[in-house]
């Protein structure tokens, strides 16, 4: 028998700057971890503008001097100007992990920026990465899981601006505790009940603004 389904495109860019020496930080598997993750669970195909890049200045790097302790966070407009000509505007949602090293702390793991203050409109994720993480099970890459969580956060924003209530609807994301998943052993299993509430208007709306050069029919039997 066949089933003939229609994967619904998102177009993601990746932009990593830096790589670190650490096994965690095994970009190459994070992004596939990440792009599964998304792909099993729901009807998403992702298609990734992936680029690697030098580490940044440290002048590229913001940092938040206002906050207790100060530190370390970038939005976009921290970027040199020649830096901002390597962000791929032809994406739905922008993902950039960037190397640091400094004894200035990160504030966050990973954040979303959503599209009002994302480059070119769209939502910006910001992802440092350094030393120091341990990942807990299911996932092998606690990245992967940050990259998981932030592209919830523009898949809201992205749903908001298309006209749809917030999503998860009824929930924010980090209500993941508090419905009763245990981040050690179900974070996951939240993800999933969530991208099992994505409906088709949803899908076909996401799909409206992706690029439609990219437009993808999928069999599979
Ligand atoms: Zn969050």
């Amino acid at each position: 028998m066949n089933v003939e389904f229609m994967a619904y495109q998102m177009d993601v860019g990746i932009t990593i700057f830096g790589s670190s020496p650490y096994p965690e930080w095994d970009y190459d598997a994070i992004i596939l971890e990440y792009k599964q993750f998304i792909e099993n669970n729901s009807k998403f195909s992702l298609n990734l503008t992936i680029n690697k890049y030098p580490a940044l200045a440290n002048g590229e790097i913001g940092y938040w001097s206002g906050e207790n302790p100060p530190c370390y966070f970038m939005g976009w407009w921290d970027l040199f100007n020649n830096t901002q000509l390597k962000i791929p505007n032809n994406v739905q949602v922008n993902i950039v992990p960037y190397y640091y090293n400094s004894v200035v702390p990160i504030c966050w793991t990973a954040g979303t920026w959503g599209s009002d203050y994302g480059m070119y409109g769209k939502p910006w994720v910001s992802q440092p990465f350094g030393y120091g993480y341990t990942s807990f099970p299911p996932w092998n890459y606690h990245a992967a899981h940050d990259m998981v969580h932030e592209w919830f956060h523009a898949l809201d924003d992205i749903l908001i601006k298309l006209g749809f209530p917030e999503f998860p609807a009824g929930h924010d994301i980090h209500d993941c505790d508090s419905m009763g998943y245990i981040i050690e052993n179900g974070w996951a299993d939240c993800y999933k009940y969530y991208l099992s509430t994505i409906t088709d208007q949803m899908y076909q709306a996401i799909q409206s603004i992706a690029c439609p050069q990219l437009y993808t029919n999928m069999t599979i039997s």
